[in-house]
């Protein structure tokens, strides 16, 4: 902690950087950092940068207007880059591109993470978040409402509103900690899940109504192609929550997402509901995460991952 302290106070330019896609993990660490950096540190200059829009359901958090865009960044010139919630390097896609030769801290959870920073703060820990609460305490840095509340939706992302195996007592300390500090969880899970658009809903019914049963690997398996979402008038963001809903089904042990971008490529999604390790078969594709939660990114198309997955399993 000494050393990423030092390091902090040693640099004037920062990037925090968090993976494309957002979630409620990378932006809840990444926005409690921001703010918690500007509090402590107010000559320096901060940005936390992603590649893609906050989506909508975690824009209410306070502080999401700070986050910008790489096309907000004029002089990158930074001296530390500070990349949070990313397996690798390429997570944060092209905001790689600003960092120049900054130092490198990577503050994560995921198991399939190489260690890629030149200071590694890499925990299987339930969430980005959880870590960060710890880091921001070993800091010296105050944690106000607004930090907590970030926290607080980092940890009910990742948790799965806290159901996941990933989920220990010592979340729930965290948790409680927030709460009394002021964190309203009634208000931060409504606003969070209870605030889907009508293509949202729609996309999952398409999934619920499509979704195959692969009975001998007890996987659940949905393919959504970029027509299917364009003619549901849906965007990515739509399609957050389908992999968890295709384990629901009670003989499901694995669920596996398919979902077509614009430019052709498949972004698959895998979740597990006991012993299988999906890390392990998003690695076939390149991708990675968590025994039970992981993704990747491939141009094979959706019958091709289809076949290779059902082979592993
Ligand atoms: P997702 O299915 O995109 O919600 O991702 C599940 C988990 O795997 C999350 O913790 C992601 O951060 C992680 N993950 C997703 N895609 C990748 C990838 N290409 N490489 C490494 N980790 C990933
Ligand atoms: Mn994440
Ligand atoms: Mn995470």
């Amino acid at each position: 902690m000494i050393e990423i302290k030092d390091k902090i106070e040693q640099s004037s330019n920062i990037i925090i950087a968090g993976h494309i896609n957002p979630d409620g993990d990378t932006v809840g660490a990444g926005l409690a950092l921001l703010l918690g950096l500007e509090n402590k540190y107010p000559n320096k200059r901060i940005d936390f940068v992603l590649q893609d829009s906050v989506p909508k359901n975690i824009s209410f958090l306070k502080g999401t207007e700070k986050i910008k865009k790489i096309e907000d960044i004029v002089n990158p010139n930074y001296d530390l880059a500070i990349f949070v919630d990313s397996a690798t390097v390429e997570r944060v896609g092209k905001v790689e591109r600003l960092m120049g030769d900054a130092f490198k801290i990577n503050i994560d959870h995921h198991i399939s993470n190489p260690k890629y920073g030149d200071i590694n703060i890499v925990e299987d820990i339930s969430s980005t978040s959880e870590l960060m609460h710890s880091i921001l305490k070993g800091l010296d840095i105050e944690i106000t409402l607004e930090m907590g509340e970030a926290i607080y939706l980092g940890l009910v992302n990742d948790t799965g509103n806290f159901a996941h195996s990933n989920v220990t007592n010592k979340t729930f300390l965290v948790a409680s900690e927030l709460m009394r500090l002021g964190v309203n969880n009634n208000k931060i899970v409504n606003d969070f899940f209870k605030t889907k658009s009508l293509q949202r809903m729609k996309v999952l019914g398409k999934a619920l109504s499509e979704m195959k049963f692969i009975q001998d690997k007890n996987l659940m398996y949905f393919n959504l192609s970029y027509e299917g979402l364009k003619n549901l008038d849906a965007i990515k963001d739509d399609t957050e929550g389908v992999v968890e809903e295709l384990l629901n089904y009670s003989d499901s042990e694995v669920s596996l997402f398919l979902r077509e971008d614009e430019t052709g490529k498949i972004k698959g999604s895998m979740r597990s509901k006991h012993d299988i390790d999906v890390n392990k078969i998003a690695g076939i594709f390149g991708g990675g995460g968590h025994i039970k939660a992981a993704g990747f990114t491939t141009e094979l198309s959706p019958d091709e991952i289809l076949k290779r997955v059902v082979e592993n399993l």
